[in-house]
């Protein structure tokens, strides 16, 4: 009996993406088995710690890097570290932070809700938020007359297709904040593949899901600068206790580092490219459909496809297909924030053959012209 059967539980064919409620991601079978492998053995966890710090120095040219158990709580832990750095004595205080620096500034167009109001990740530090701008628009300067604050301890920059506004020069934001010796931290949760073009902008440290694209067990990996990493892994005798790596979650992500590793990058962009095209492709005989490749708005390298229905032509409108995909036999998830305009978009990055032939099947067999 599998586990589906044991429990009772639908199957789902996940062509949303990186989806926490579906589980995020599927880890490949040798990351499963060194999970397995790990929750069987006892550690010195500080030295898995060490290991994995080397490993994220050696593979993105950083001092290193640790986990914690999410992006979430690496948010929250990252800005504590800020605030506290390395003082046991301030980190046993946390989240009292009087008597300590502890004002965050936020660009107000990257005050995202990731599932939690990034806002309140944040907070449960002890900092005080600072907004940058408002919340459509949010400029260098206005971040510079925030971080004229004497109380300031860090800057918090968020990358995802979540912010508003245009594009911020991270760059020139990272240099301002430097200037005035306020380290700065970027929530790149789902650009595991642009670590290193994020860490380009000199900020002290990166913070990417390990459970999204690199598909590892879920972790927040925390990548950058030594002294603020050592002030991260601090805080798990403190407000970090609830947030603590796993020992299984420590090995997975090391396995799935060294896939990464040894990932042919170009070979593989070019096979997911080919398989969006096909994909796109074959529904546009659809009568009723139109589909088109849409890149990562962020520059992650994740190409969607947008599923235009003409409601008229193929039977049911875009929303109506959505629910009904979901009471397959398995159930098929599709992004549909958009379908109230008659769009649905498809990510096939973990969708394997036999569920794209699933998922084609089944728009077809639901058109009712
Ligand atoms: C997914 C996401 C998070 C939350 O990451 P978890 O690892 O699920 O806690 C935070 N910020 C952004 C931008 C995200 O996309």
């Amino acid at each position: 009996m599998n586990l589906f059967e044991k429990y009772g539980l639908s199957k789902v064919i996940n062509a949303r993406g990186t989806f926490t409620p579906l589980g995020v991601s599927r880890s490949s079978a040798k990351v499963q088995q060194a999970v397995a492998e790990s929750l069987g053995e006892f550690f010195i966890i500080d030295e898995l710690l060490d290991v994995l710090s080397q490993k994220v120095a050696d593979l993105f040219d950083v001092d290193g890097g640790t986990i914690t158990h999410c992006t979430a709580a690496s948010i929250t832990l990252a800005v504590a570290a800020a605030v506290s750095g390395d003082d046991p004595q301030k980190i046993a205080l946390l989240p009292d932070t009087s008597n300590m620096k502890n004002e965050v500034v936020l660009p107000a167009t990257h005050a995202v809700n990731f599932g939690q109001p990034i806002v309140q990740a944040i907070r449960l530090s002890g900092a005080t938020l600072v907004l940058a701008g408002s919340e459509d628009k949010c400029i260098l300067e206005e971040i510079e007359r925030t971080l004229n604050h004497k109380k300031t301890a860090c800057l918090l920059l968020v990358s995802s297709f979540l912010t508003k506004g245009d594009p911020l020069d991270f760059k020139a934001a990272v240099k301002m904040a430097h200037a005035k010796g306020i380290p700065v931290i970027i929530d790149g949760a789902a650009q595991d593949m642009r670590v290193r073009e994020l860490l380009a902008t000199e900020a002290d440290l990166v913070l990417v899901s390990a459970q999204k694209y690199l598909s590892a067990p879920t972790a927040g990996l925390v990548i950058g600068k030594s002294d603020l990493v050592k002030a991260v892994r601090g805080q798990f005798s403190g407000i970090g206790r609830a947030m603590k790596p796993t020992k299984e979650s420590l090995i997975g992500v090391l396995a799935a580092l060294e896939e990464r590793e040894q990932l042919d990058f170009s070979k593989w962009n070019q096979e997911q490219l080919e398989k969006v095209s096909l994909f796109a492709n074959k529904l546009k005989g659809y009568q009723g459909v139109d589909t088109s490749l849409a890149p990562d708005p962020a520059g992650a390298p994740v190409t969607r496809i947008d599923i235009n229905i003409n409601a008229d032509k193929f039977g049911i409108s875009a929303t109506e297909l959505a629910e009904e995909l979901k009471k397959h036999q398995s159930s098929i998830w599709l992004s549909d924030q958009n379908s109230q305009n008659g769009q649905l978009t498809v990510e096939l990055i973990a969708v394997n053959d036999k569920e794209i032939e699933v998922i084609l099947q089944a728009i077809q067999r639901l058109s009712k012209k």
